[in-house]
């Protein structure tokens, strides 16, 4: 059994004060220490000698002490020069100084390790300022500072890296401490408890790179614990289903479609179908690049539960998105006998109108006066969450554009009514890792064709000064009927940020094309402003709309064929994409200008990629690589616990392994009775992801 870890007041060194500073730096517990990862490691290994220190450079030197002298002028405390045999070579005597603190312990005649930057003082000697130090003796094993890799801590003020190296390693090579295996671990992994000390004082970087991939493994399989059980209660927990419905609504419906449905579609339909056949509530993640058609087969699951009797909602991250929805489902659904409610929490009026009753669905959480309305489908935005919705029938909800949601929202919405079937849709292809953690416990469907008659749509990177041609071609589109859109990261100019604002560029352009029909769209429009500006461009009545990121996701008006994206530099690629895909939905050939001042070639390289390629998938991973999945995911709101060792972006092998030993051990011990220690971390690891949530 594990036995008490030590306390930090039983480490050497560690008196009140440091246990206090420690403490602001979070550092509690024996175990919080051992957890303290150093941000990097720096090699002190190789001695330079001095005839061929570089001027500026970090070097580790070993030398005796010529002459130490203290020094009683303001904050200098000691001064130590090494000088070579030969001391008339002035050019070879390194001079150390020391401020603020006097070492301890040098003297004339000792020998030093010393390492830091070396520069030439006015004399033409070495000098090096306040440089880390260790003096030469016998048990060359227990060099901290120098002559290995010396571990760089986070610090705080008063704690120098020098006593937070004494600390640690105190902490993780003097004194006692268990780090017990909480799991079976796969042999062939450092022990954890030689990883806890590897990771902190390795010998060598492929040592510490072992090290990090126990701890990395370690945390990846909590969190495969976490989403195996996920998986397990989902299968177990169900509700009992409406009676199989007969498919006469869809039936009906796919027959009044103007054109065949891909086979994608049909194939992903099955898979739904399939879903509902069986017992538990269907979790699916249905992934489709933009414009695969997912609205439609979001519109199938719905009108399945409305067939089977039950009520079915439709949630999307913006007004405009909900509204569009409700329009298109409306078009389609109406004809068909099925009522379509929307409900965005935005619209004051529209709230009052649901409020009072004159919608059974929302009753301030009171149980509905009359039973709601079955076979009806509400379309909303995260408000749908927010409200105490009382739905009893909801029995399908479809989650679009996922991506904007975080994991816990899904959850949250999925409380409501008894274990509804979930769908969730994103056009961002989810990375595998991600796939595997955050979404681990979704089934997945792909979207992976585009329905016919696309023209690939036409992709340029431009800087802001080569724009003369665009302006000419866009009015010779616009008089063949098309239309376009602007976009500008910023809605107003900003002091601090130099970017283009869609207010200003507003104002300006109606001067430059006097001729033409401009809207604005932006997020500090009224929900009704909006509403009207999309009706105004799906008309044709705008022709050119200047908007901000608003519009990223699902907007689809196909008669759109234009895109200028300005700043692009300041948009994440995966959002870039999303943009694009505004266009390029119907007959007519599109097109997309991408104009940015990247400060570096590598930003002009990352925008190219957009030139290059249509692929969501490959967009995304590229995304992923320079950002990060927290930047694209909300990987924090989504319900992530912190990853300390692990990376999403580097350990895919290592999650895989994670996966598969979890799934093994979840079969043979389902309630992981054997170890308590794994209960317990995955204990954790659930109430960090609720907490980053509420
Ligand atoms: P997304 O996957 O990005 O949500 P949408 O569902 O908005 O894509 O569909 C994009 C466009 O393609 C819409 O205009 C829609 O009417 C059209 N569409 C969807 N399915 C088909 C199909 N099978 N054949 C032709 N057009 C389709
Ligand atoms: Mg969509």
């Amino acid at each position: 059994m594990p036995s008490e870890t030590p306390t930090l007041a039983s480490i050497k060194g560690i008196g009140p004060r440091y246990a206090e500073l420690l403490g602001t730096l979070g550092l509690v517990t024996h175990d919080d220490l051992l957890h303290n990862v150093p941000r990097r490691h720096e090699d002190r290994r190789h001695l330079v000698p001095l005839s061929e220190a570089q001027e500026g450079a970090s070097i580790t030197v070993r030398g005796k002490v010529h002459r130490a002298k203290e020094a009683r002028w303001g904050a200098m405390r000691l001064e130590a020069t090494i000088a070579p045999a030969d001391v008339s070579r002035k050019e070879d005597i390194l001079v150390a100084r020391w401020f603020a603190y006097r070492p301890y312990g040098i003297k004339e005649g000792c020998e030093l390790f010393l390492y830091g930057r070396v520069i030439r003082d006015k004399k033409g000697h070495w000098l090096m300022r306040q440089p880390e130090y260790e003096i030469v003796h016998q048990d060359a094993d227990s060099y901290i500072h120098i002559d290995r890799l010396a571990p760089i801590y986070s610090l705080t003020d008063g704690l120098s890296q020098r006593i937070m190296r004494k600390i640690m390693f105190e902490a993780t090579q003097r004194t006692a401490f268990e780090a017990p295996e909480f799991y079976p671990a796969p042999p062939g992994l450092m022990a954890r408890q030689e990883a806890f000390r590897v990771i902190h004082f390795p010998e060598t970087l492929e040592g510490e790179e072992r090290a990090r991939q126990r701890l990395a493994y370690d945390e990846f399989f909590v969190l495969q614990c976490v989403v195996a059980q996920r998986r397990l209660n989902r299968v177990t927990g169900f509700r009992p289903r409406a009676k199989a419905a007969s498919h006469d609504l869809t039936a009906r419906w796919i027959k009044s479609l103007p054109f065949p449905l891909t086979g994608a579609q049909r194939r992903v339909m099955a898979e739904i179908d399939a879903d509902l056949g069986q017992g538990p509530p269907m979790n699916r993640l249905l992934q489709g690049d933009v414009g695969a058609g997912k609205t439609f087969v979001a519109l199938y699951a719905m009108l399945r539960a409305v067939e089977a009797g039950e009520q079915a909602a439709l949630m999307a991250p913006t007004q405009i998105l909900a509204e569009q929805h409700a329009l298109n489902l409306r078009r389609w659904l109406e004809p068909l006998g099925v009522r379509i409610d929307l409900f965005t929490g935005n619209t004051k009026k529209k709230t009052d109108r649901l409020r009072g009753g004159e919608l059974d669905l929302f009753n301030n959480g009171k149980k509905p006066a009359t039973a709601a309305p079955s076979g009806s489908v509400v379309i909303g935005t995260h408000a749908l969450l927010y409200d105490r919705y009382a739905a009893d029938q909801l029995g399908m909800i479809v989650i679009d554009e996922q991506h904007k949601f975080g994991v816990l929202q899904r959850l949250a919405l999925s409380r409501k009514g008894r274990n509804p079937d979930i769908l969730v849709m994103t056009a961002t292809p989810i990375p595998r890792t991600l796939g595997m953690t955050v979404y681990g416990d979704l089934d997945v469907s792909i979207l992976d064709e585009l329905p016919p008659g696309r023209t690939p749509i036409v992709t340029k990177c431009r800087a802001s000064g080569e724009l003369e041609k665009f302006w000419t071609f866009l009015h010779k589109q616009l008089g063949e009927g098309r239309q376009a859109y602007v976009v500008y990261p910023l809605v107003e100019d900003s002091e601090k940020v130099e970017a283009k604002s869609v207010k200003a560029e507003f104002e300006r352009l109606k001067g430059v094309l006097p001729d033409v029909r401009l809207g604005l769209l932006h997020g500090q429009l009224r929900g009704d402003e909006k509403e009207q500006v999309m009706t105004d461009f799906r008309a044709g009545k705008i022709q050119v709309l200047l908007a901000t990121s608003v519009i990223e996701v699902g907007v689809d008006v196909p008669n759109a064929t234009i895109m200028l994206i300005e700043n692009a530099e300041r948009f994440g690629l995966a959002q870039l994409h999303q943009l694009r895909g505004r266009i390029g939905r119907g007959e007519h050939a599109s097109y997309c200008v991408l104009v940015g001042e990247p400060k570096s070639l590598e930003g002009w390289r990352r925008l190219k990629i957009m030139e290059e390629t249509s692929d969501g998938f490959r967009i995304a991973e590229e995304d992923f690589k320079i950002r990060g999945p927290g930047n694209i995911f909300g990987t924090e709101q989504s319900g992530l616990p912190p990853l300390r060792f692990a990376s999403l972006e580097r350990d895919f092998q290592l999650l895989t392994e994670a996966r598969v030993g979890a799934d093994r051990l979840i079969k043979e011990d389902p309630t992981f009775s054997q170890w308590p220690g794994l209960r317990e971390k995955m204990g954790s690891a659930q109430v960090v992801s609720l907490v980053a949530v509420s």
